[in-house]
């Protein structure tokens, strides 16, 4: 069994990704070339966004978006410390400063109820200025934009939605990376995620023109009227035109895999309920999750290593995301955090774990998978 099994779906697309992959070869335009707009568009549309810039990564999409605020030193900018490292990374690349926010302990997402106090804190003690919020939609579940959003607006700050294992879920009737949520969205086209490429990519969206027009010249270099005019520094930021037509291939058949995602998590979810000392994931009203990962909370560290081993040993791979909080990662200890700072992340982070998620589990081996919890 797999941990994510890429192979079924392109066994069931392979002749449409070649035709998309033969039509660039014909053309010969490996940059920029039509499929690009031709994936901008349709993205924009699924999103339900005005604008859908394609671009080189998550990562970069991250990158771009605070670059169009300027940010820079001196800047603080808000985010979880419970996320893959690339959502903090941008800032600290950029000169500025993460600043942790808590979780809420059910969605894994930023705590809404905690931000207040913590722009508060730093514009009492730290001399930076408060810029904006980046908030993750973890494992696939969207942050609670809502509440964001008012405490983002009293305040004077930005919204970025980091949607890189969100794409396809859905907030209140909209998708994740619709234009009303944040003012700007950034996902992710990495293999695993929900929606893949056969290399890195990602997307840019937003409901704001100017903002737009500035990332659109943010990716190439910062170009001007055309690219040998910079008018700014920017990035070599684009995707690949071979990238776009398989994700035009994928993007066929992305909202069913979306609803097949549900029901891998359905039967997860039914039979791990019954199970005591365990806690499966948790979808709040009104949303549905992309299901990027299925995962469950153990009683502690020593349950963890227990259930994950039982598991090994049936065959059944999983992972942990993530292990050790940002935080307490290296190379962001210049910012003077320590063990005890963010409890929930640090508790979450000790006994969480990954199940196997992907479109294409049978529902035998999803059963087989919960009979393994019930025995052990
Ligand atoms: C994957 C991921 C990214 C980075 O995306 P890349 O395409 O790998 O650069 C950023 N944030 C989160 C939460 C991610 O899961």
């Amino acid at each position: 069994m797999q941990f994510i099994d890429l192979a079924t779906q392109q066994k069931r697309i392979r002749p449409k990704i070649e035709e998309n992959i033969k039509a660039v070869l014909d053309h010969g335009r490996y940059i920029m070339g039509p499929e690009i707009n031709e994936l901008e568009t349709r993205l924009a549309a699924y999103a339900g966004t005005g604008r859908a810039i394609s671009c080189s990564s998550g990562t970069d999409a991250l990158l771009i978006a605070l670059m169009a605020y300027d940010v820079g030193p001196g800047d603080a900018v808000f985010t979880s410390p419970f996320t893959f490292v690339a959502t903090a990374e941008v800032i600290g690349v950029l000169g500025a400063t993460p600043v942790f926010v808590d979780i809420d302990p059910v969605t894994f997402n930023i705590d809404p109820e905690k931000l207040q106090e913590a722009v508060d804190d730093v514009r009492r003690e730290s001399g930076l200025t408060p810029r904006g919020v980046i908030a993750v939609d973890l494992f696939g579940i969207p942050a609670d934009y809502d509440r964001i959003g008012t405490f983002a607006k009293k305040n004077g700050l930005f919204v970025i939605e980091d949607a890189a294992q969100s794409f396809g879920a859905e907030y209140y009737g909209k998708k994740a990376c619709a234009g009303s949520l944040a003012d700007i969205a950034c996902t992710s086209f990495f293999p695993a995620k929900p929606l893949g490429c056969y290399g890195d990519g990602g997307a840019i969206f937003t409901d704001n023109g100017e903002l737009a027009e500035k990332m659109v010249s943010l990716r190439v270099h910062g170009m001007g009227s055309n690219k040998y005019d910079n008018i700014r520094l920017g990035a070599n930021g684009r995707m690949d035109t071979i990238q776009a037509a398989i994700l035009l291939a994928k993007l066929d058949i992305f909202p069913e895999e979306i609803e097949l995602r549900q029901e891998v998590a359905g039967t997860y979810t039914e039979g791990l309920m019954q199970i005591t000392g365990i806690r499966p994931p948790s979808v709040p009203e009104q949303m549905t999750s992309a299901w990027a990962q299925y995962s469950i909370l153990a009683k502690d560290w020593n349950h963890r290593e227990t259930l994950q081993s039982g598991l090994k040993d049936a065959g059944i791979p999983t992972a942990i995301y993530y292990p050790i909080p940002l935080h307490l990662q290296t190379a962001f200890s210049n910012l003077g955090y320590r063990e005890g700072d963010f409890p929930i992340s640090e508790d979450c982070a000790s006994r969480i774990f990954s199940l196997p998620m992907h479109p294409y589990l049978a529902k035998q081996d999803r059963e087989r998978i919960v009979d393994v919890f019930r025995d052990s």
